[in-house]
Order: C-alpha cells, then sequence, then structure tokens
C-alpha cells in the first residue's frame, strides 16, 4: 500500500470501474443540467463558467469524489482542481479574444462535452498517467486477505 488517499477496499477492479463510470456519469449529467439552461448559457459567452454553474458544480464534484473515496479533504482538494483546471483553460481564450469565437462555434451539449472530456481526463482516461484517480483504489487480494493497490485476477503482487 503506497498512499492513503481512499480509505474505501475495493474487491476487484471491476467493482473499481463501474463506481468510476457511474461517477463519470454523474457529472457529465451535472455539466449538462447547469450549461443546458438557457440564463446561464447566455452568459457563458462572456463569464466562462458562471459563478452559479460554479458552486453547483463544486457541489456535485465533491459528493462524487468524496464517494469513491471517503475522504473529504482529498475531494475538497480535487474538486478545485478540476474547476480551476477548466476555468484556466477558459480564461486563456478569453484574454486573447477567442472564446467568443469558440462559444459560438459550439452548441451547449458540445461544450459540455469538451468540459467533460477535460475532467476526465485530469482524473482517469486510461489512456495516460499520471492520472488524479491513479492513486485512488485499494483492493483487498483475495488469496492473502492484505490490501494493496495492484489487483491482478482479484490478487495482490505477491500472491
Ligand atoms: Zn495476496
Amino acid at each position: 500500500m503506497t498512499t492513503n488517499i481512499s480509505n474505501i477496499v475495493y474487491n476487484n477492479i471491476d467493482e473499481w470501474t463501474n463506481i468510476r463510470e457511474n461517477m463519470y456519469e454523474n457529472i457529465f449529467n451535472a455539466l449538462i443540467h447547469c450549461i443546458d439552461d438557457k440564463i446561464e448559457y447566455n452568459q457563458m459567452g462572456t463569464l466562462g463558467i458562471t459563478e452559479k454553474q460554479r458552486l453547483y458544480l463544486m457541489e456535485i464534484f465533491e459528493e462524487e469524489l468524496y464517494k469513491i473515496s471517503s475522504n473529504r479533504k482529498w475531494a475538497e482538494d480535487t474538486t478545485f482542481n478540476l474547476i480551476y483546471g477548466i476555468q484556466g483553460f477558459i480564461q486563456g481564450f478569453i484574454k486573447n479574444n477567442k472564446w467568443r469565437i469558440l462559444f459560438n462555434s459550439l452548441d451547449a451539449i458540445e461544450l459540455a462535452n469538451i468540459l467533460f472530456e477535460n475532467i476526465k481526463w485530469q482524473l482517469d482516461d486510461d489512456c495516460h498517467i499520471p492520472c488524479l484517480l491513479e492513486d485512488v483504489p485499494k483492493y483487498r487480494c483475495s488469496e492473502c486477505n492484505r490490501i494493496s493497490s495492484f489487483t491482478y485476477n482479484n490478487k495482490c503482487e505477491d500472491c
């Protein structure tokens, strides 16, 4: 056991993957919900992420990250970083007067999809490391009962 982000022990990779996919689905739905909203969406053309959206997403992300880790501090810090990352991405366009062009070329669903892929890439898209979730899952070995961050055929690296 190398790190101590999560207080949850998973039985196998499938269990972890299902829980992670469920979290991604909830994050995706939250993005759609707050971006595909006429009033907020119109303001996004000048502001990027609105204050109302930021607060709403913070609440959802924190809850979702807490569900997979049982670690409130980590969930809060990671949420801050995820939203900060998205805001920084948008600010780069705003500062160069390119945001309006990009914004006008997308509809709400497309914009939500882009932000979702940004978040998923940061968390873990299964295509690169390091990523924010790489040290989260811990597994119980079906052979020796030891808890490890590695699992293969439900067994730890020693079994
Ligand atoms: Zn073992």
